[in-house]
């Protein structure tokens, strides 16, 4: 993943929760780009600056694989995705290099509303069900305790009534979905946003440059709005 190019080429989600809103913001950082027939594709017109559209959960790989140099994906992801590559004894491949300020979400625990809640003590033995295991695991150890992480891709707020698991640790913004399944928040383990995302060491070529006249104007563009 280190080959030499004249063009940076950022991930953003292709459909989602960020998806227009990282076009958004990099439309007012003065990118446009060619509509492409796959969709997949945007060649920068402006700016030689091109979008590849995909998955958030990809964004990291493709950043560590060098097939981007720059993403727009939530922090949630990026750290969870960080977590398991230094727990499989991998070197950190990339870095937050700006929150954008949407996309904003945090990662709860969560319990039966009918619980009374004394601390993380009382997870001790418990199962606790998440798409989000390196980062509890990390919560988890650094708390002091022993508990079961369950992993789940998805549905996870559905697993204390399934009797799959005790609680659960999920991304959660207004709160109604904890509300509707009965359960209520308790810890906070990590505040999330979307970011900038871009590879650990750098870039040594023309892309240096661009990835540095792009995180100014983001900067701008994020301190006009506020
Ligand atoms: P993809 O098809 O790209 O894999 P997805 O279903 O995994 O999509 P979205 O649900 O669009 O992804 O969420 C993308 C990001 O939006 C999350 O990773 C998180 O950073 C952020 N987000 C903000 N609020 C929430 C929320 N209430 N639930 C889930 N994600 C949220
Ligand atoms: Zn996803």
């Amino acid at each position: 993943g280190t080959a030499t190019r004249d063009r940076l080429r950022i991930a953003i989600q292709k459909s989602g929760r960020l998806a227009e809103p990282a076009r958004s913001l990099l439309a007012a950082c003065g990118l446009s780009w060619r509509e492409s027939r796959d969709k997949l594709f945007c060649y920068g017109e402006s700016l030689p600056v091109d979008l590849l559209l995909v998955r958030d959960d990809d964004i990291p790989g493709l950043i560590a694989d060098g097939v981007c140099d720059l993403g727009v994906v939530g922090r949630n992801e990026l750290d969870e995705q960080a977590g398991e590559r230094a727990r499989n004894g991998l070197p950190p491949a990339y870095r937050e290099l700006h929150g954008l300020g949407f996309g904003q979400c945090r990662l709860m625990l969560a319990v039966p509303e009918e619980w009374e809640w004394q601390g993380p003590q009382q997870l001790q033995g418990l199962r606790i069900a998440t798409s989000y295991p390196a980062i509890l695991a990390g919560w988890l150890q650094r708390q002091g305790i022993d508990a079961h992480v369950v992993e789940l891709s998805g549905s996870v707020e559905i697993a204390p009534r399934l009797g799959t698991a005790d609680l659960i640790c999920d991304l959660v913004s207004s709160g109604a979905t904890l509300a509707a399944n009965h359960l209520k928040p308790v810890e906070n383990l990590l505040d999330s946003e979307a970011v900038l995302a871009g590879p650990a060491g750098g870039f040594d070529d023309a892309r240096a440059g661009l990835a540095q006249m792009l995180l100014r104007r983001v900067d701008g563009v994020l301190q006009l709005k506020d």
